[in-house]
């Protein structure tokens, strides 16, 4: 082979490609059972859309929450999965995702520099179904020194702008209960300050925040663990083609900074390339909201473009079906200093008191408490055919202070920007505000007078508000109305933001086994072909159970398609 074929010539075991946490979960468990493996990251940072997510897997008893005492029967939330997944329960999928899953979170604990807390207060979604729990089945990742990373910490994805606060990540749970009482409470103070000034000292030290939190925690501890177990990480570098010889696919071709790059892998090549969120052509096909594949504004990097799923059906991948193609979540448009808007998706603040979501006719529609998911299922049934789905999240003064409202955030940050450049608008009555967003006046103003009576009784007797254990967990503990998610809009000024629909992700995505293998028409494994994270169909047939559905099984058929590429049996000890 002459020195220019040999430039442009790579071998390894697996080629993963993406580096969220499919991949790189896939990456360090295949390094760590002595694979030589490559990821190949499309974008010149690594971290996918996880790199700006909650970074939370739900995981069924999981070890934290087995060494905490709650040792549930195994049946459980195998029926939570059968009552909520109906006719798309998988079994297959659904049972090495139950059993592996637990072992994956050990094993990674064991095995790399990631960590995770408990979430065992954290309920399921819906918790009226067979078998949900009020706790126990969720982990995060832990915070992370990013100088562990060395160098590397300089690709990785910074957290998403517009939900951090000057660039800062904030962790949820305690440290975010704290950040929501700085102006109220002194030890919250106390502390906020001691963040804010440490992040302020990174960024002087080192260019960015260094205490990584979440999902930026999670990405940065899986690509320091793949990076420490021998894995190349090769960014910039898109896949363009996947290599197939007498029925295997067996290499790649990426478009590197250098030119193409051929890659030829004995094991095999991982798609992890985070599934559709801005594919538009996929999006016009699959979503009745997006009739140009427009009209649909995803909080996921504009860099998942469907590529995993476009190459993978270009060697006979299928795509799965599913109840929904997408994760939804409601998004408002924030717009930045560089004249793009940012996707902000509002994942919090619905739930807590003093806040409705209405549409143009002034009416509430759901109830707002509940998951980002059921949330914009809610607004598309509302929504007549033929039009726009928009609704507007509304609150007076003292809960955009108290809790801010999207983009905005609580006292003493100040809203000003967000008046001027229009996301929030503001009025002295609410008949004003109305007119502004263009809501009916008169039906807005019955709506929160019916609101503000149930909410001083404590009973949404419309849409069930604050009756599930997530709702009262999402709500206000400290509330001083009887429901922790209800709260009279009594005194202006009012705002309101406007909401259209979005998604954190897409579940619509390649038929696969148990070992992630991709599936043919046949439903024959396409030897050498593997789908992971959202290029994989979401094992939850498009429903949205509980948070961490989309990062818990990343990282567990992440774990079980590197076991089967090195044709190993994962771990069963535990
Ligand atoms: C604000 C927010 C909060 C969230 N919180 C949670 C949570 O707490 N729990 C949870 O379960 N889910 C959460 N999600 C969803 C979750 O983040 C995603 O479902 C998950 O990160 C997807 O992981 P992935 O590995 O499939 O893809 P990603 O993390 O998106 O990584 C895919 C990578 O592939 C790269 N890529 C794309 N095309 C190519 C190509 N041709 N060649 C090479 N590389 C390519 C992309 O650039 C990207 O870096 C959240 C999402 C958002 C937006």
């Amino acid at each position: 082979m002459n020195k220019q074929a040999q430039a442009n010539t790579l071998h390894c075991d697996l080629l993963v490609v993406g580096s969220g946490a499919g991949g790189l979960a896939t990456a360090v468990t295949a390094a760590r059972l002595g694979l030589k493996v490559v990821v190949a990251e499309k974008e010149a940072e690594f971290g996918g859309t996880t790199a700006w997510s909650g970074g939370w897997l739900w995981v069924p008893r999981n070890p934290l929450a087995i060494a905490a005492g709650i040792d549930e029967d195994p049946a459980l939330p195998r029926q939570y999965l059968r009552s909520e997944l109906g006719e798309d329960f998988n079994p297959a999928l659904a049972d090495a995702y139950l059993s592996h899953a637990p072992r994956m979170v050990d094993f990674f604990q064991r095995h790399s520099l990631l960590r995770f807390i408990d979430g065992n207060q954290i309920p399921d979604f819906h918790g009226h179904s067979a078998g949900a729990a009020t706790g126990g089945r969720s982990v995060c990742a832990a915070p992370f020194d990013g100088r562990q990373l060395g160098a590397h910490i300089h690709q990785l994805k910074k957290p998403l702008d517009v939900i951090s606060l000057w660039g800062m990540g904030i962790a949820s749970g305690v440290e975010l209960r704290h950040f929501l009482n700085a102006s109220r409470s002194l030890t919250s103070f106390a502390y906020v300050t001691r963040r804010v000034l440490g992040y302020w000292r990174d960024c002087l030290l080192h260019g960015r925040g260094m205490r990584l939190v979440n999902g930026n925690a999670l990405a940065a501890a899986l690509a320091a663990s793949a990076l420490q177990a021998g894995v190349e990480l090769r960014l910039s570098s898109p896949l363009r083609q996947l290599l197939r010889e007498q029925g295997k696919v067996n290499g790649a071709v990426l478009d590197t900074p250098d030119g193409p790059l051929t890659v030829h892998c004995s094991r095999g090549v991982v798609l992890a390339c985070g599934g559709f969120p801005h594919d538009v052509a996929r999006k016009r096909q699959l979503l009745d909201h997006a009739p140009t594949g427009q009209e649909h504004w995803s909080a996921a990097p504009a860099s998942n473009t469907g590529d995993g799923l476009r190459l993978g059906e270009a060697v006979g991948g299928v795509m799965g079906k599913v109840a929904s193609p997408m994760a939804l979540a409601p998004v408002s448009l924030a717009p930045r200093a560089d004249g793009s808007n940012a996707h902000f998706p509002h994942l919090i603040e619905r739930a807590k008191p003093g806040l409705i979501a209405v549409t143009a006719n002034g009416q509430r529609f759901c109830n707002e408490a509940d998951s980002y998911h059921d949330f914009v299922s809610a607004l598309l049934r509302a929504t007549p055919a033929g039009q726009q789905p928009q609704a507007w999240l509304v609150a007076d003064h003292r809960f955009v202070r108290r809790y801010g409202l999207g983009a905005v955030k609580p006292a003493p940050v100040p809203l000003g920007r967000w008046l001027r450049n229009g996301y929030l608008q503001r009025a002295h009555t609410l008949q004003e505000l109305a007119r502004r967003c263009g809501i009916d006046p008169a039906a807005l103003a019955q709506q929160v007078a019916r609101f503000n009576q149930q909410a001083e009784a404590g009973q949404d007797s419309d849409f069930a508000k604050g009756d599930t254990p997530y709702n009262r967990v999402q709500g206000d503990k400290d509330n001083a109305w009887p429901n922790p998610c209800m709260a009279p809009l009594q005194h202006g000024p009012f705002y309101a933001v406007k909401i259209v629909p979005g998604s954190l992700g897409s579940f619509a995505g390649l038929a696969t086994n148990a070992s992630a293998q991709v599936l043919d028409a046949q439903q024959q494994p396409i030897t050498g072909l593997y789908a992971v994270g959202n290029d994989m169909h979401s094992m939850m047939g498009g429903h949205y159970p509980s948070g961490g559905i989309t990062l818990g099984p990343a990282m567990t058929f992440g774990y079980l398609a590197a076991h089967h590429a090195a044709g190993r049996q994962p771990d069963t000890t535990l």
